[in-house]
């Protein structure tokens, strides 16, 4: 093996791409040039592009963009993004703190594509496995798999996860693989297939009360003329997201201080009271917009979409003529089955999928939980480091699996990674086991 980097990243979503931009700019600062790479199973740069559904809006400041807060002099700022693609003036006279989520995913983008020495896209990490040196836990090896199918191994001395969440289902849904059961994350692309140049009404059926599923309703009612929606909720109502400013307090990163000290059961109770930033609620506009159609349905007298409240999906079952749902009503006490074309689970993402590609390190790990800086416990004596980003939301708060605090974060790990290093890698003297692989690598 030829080189061993300062670090491999898994993933290169917002989170990742927010580290590589602090690293360059800790390098800078520093006159050092460590050795990084991400590893992201994609074949290109993209963001959540199975949402991108046409006018969708960011649900966060420009402003909290992947830089700013830690940095505003930074090249990699969303003004300087406007600025450089001509729009700053166009935008500043949209009056808006909320870009479309199609300009964001641009923004993104450009931004990723400044990266592309470092990031190799379509290359899926399968496993890791640690390296010891004279019985210590010194590095970590990362297994992918490749474009070609082919397995490749990179070795590093720390490992940052920024693998964002895994696609969720209802336990009704168990077992039940049909191509007319689609997740939100693959809704743009997937919905198209099974909508278009279809005859007749086709009956759909969107599951979820969060902004998802209110997103994908809208878009199935306004973009297709053959649907009638249903959108099943277990709630009694479609409920608002609250981003009122003191609120919106908990996502200022130096809240996640505040989180982090406080006990375990204190964190739970904060959790419960502020869960209504982020999950089952929509934003009130796209409430406004809900309620008008279905108000228009009813001045013309025709009710092609409905929300079936106070439902749980029970069971699914996969037909010939449809999925067969049956349908919960808990308050009333009543179950009823009704049978739809198409089924948009907008259900939400398992944060847990880290623990499986840690399995291989299972013998090095301490303890699940991970320190103020995202640096997982490891047992004595181990100088590998493993950080996760995305999946500590027990420890550090609502924001962890948002992008406000991404600027700092981001920060705060690479502080972590490189405070151990008098100097990186490519600029210290490198350990006499390393030197002749790192010269290879220059
Ligand atoms: C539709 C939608 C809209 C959202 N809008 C907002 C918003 O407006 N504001 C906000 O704060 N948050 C929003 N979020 C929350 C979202 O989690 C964050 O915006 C952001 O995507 C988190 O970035 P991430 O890099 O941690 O995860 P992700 O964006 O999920 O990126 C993780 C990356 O890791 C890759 N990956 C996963 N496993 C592997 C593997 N084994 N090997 C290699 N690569 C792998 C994935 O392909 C992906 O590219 C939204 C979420 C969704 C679904």
């Amino acid at each position: 093996m030829e080189l061993v980097y300062d670090y491999i990243g898994i993933g290169f979503g917002p989170s990742n791409l927010a580290l590589a931009i602090a690293t360059q700019e800790h390098a800078l600062r520093n006159g050092l040039a460590p050795q990084v790479c991400f590893l992201e199973k994609k074949p290109a740069f993209n963001w959540h592009e199975g949402m991108l559904i046409d006018g969708s809006t960011m649900q966060i400041s420009f402003l909290k963009d992947l830089v700013t807060l830690r940095n505003p002099a930074s090249r990699f700022t969303f003004v300087n993004y406007l600025k450089e693609h001509g729009r700053l003036q166009d935008f500043i006279n949209l009056k808006t703190f909320f870009p479309t989520r199609e300009e964001y995913t641009d923004y993104l983008s450009w931004t990723a594509s400044h990266f592309n020495e470092q990031a190799h896209y379509g290359e899926e990490v399968i496993s890791v496995e640690p390296h010891f040196q004279d019985g210590r836990f010194v590095a970590v090896d990362v297994l992918s798999r490749g474009p070609g199918g082919g397995v490749s191994r990179r070795r590093a001395r720390n490992l940052v996860f920024g693998i964002g969440g895994i696609p969720q289902a209802p336990a009704a849904f168990d077992g039940l693989d049909d191509p007319r059961v689609l997740h939100s994350a693959g809704y743009r692309g997937g919905i198209e297939k099974l909508l278009t140049n279809r005859p007749g009404p086709v009956r759909v059926a969107v599951v979820g009360g969060g902004q998802s599923a209110a997103e994908i309703f809208e878009d199935l009612a306004s973009r297709f003329d053959n649907v009638e929606a249903s959108l099943v909720i277990r709630g009694s109502a479609l409920k608002p997201s609250d981003d009122s400013p003191f609120v919106n307090q908990i996502f200022n990163p130096s809240f996640t201080d505040t989180i982090f000290n406080h006990s375990e059961e204190r964190r739970g109770a904060l959790f419960a009271e502020f869960r209504n930033t982020n999950y089952s609620v929509v934003d009130t506009d796209l409430i406004e917009t809900i309620f008008q159609r279905m108000y228009q349905q009813k001045v013309r007298g025709e009710q092609r979409h409905r929300l079936l409240t106070n439902r749980e999906v029970a069971h699914a079952e996969a037909v010939s003529a449809g999925i067969e749902l049956s349908l919960r009503d808990a308050p009333h006490d009543q179950m009823h089955s009704e049978r739809f074309d198409v089924v948009v689970l907008a259900t939400g993402y398992r944060r847990d999928y880290h623990l499986e590609l840690l399995a291989g390190l299972e013998q090095c790990i301490q303890g699940l939980s991970v320190d103020r800086n995202y640096r997982l416990a490891l047992r004595a004596g181990s100088e590998a480091g493993i950080f996760l980003q995305g999946c500590c939301e027990d420890s550090h708060g609502l924001s962890d699996t948002l992008l406000s605090v991404l600027a700092v974060r981001s920060q705060e790990v690479v502080e972590s990674i490189f405070a151990e290093y008098e100097q990186p890698c490519s600029s210290r003297p490198a350990p006499a086991h390393e030197r002749v692989a790192l010269k290879l690598a220059r």
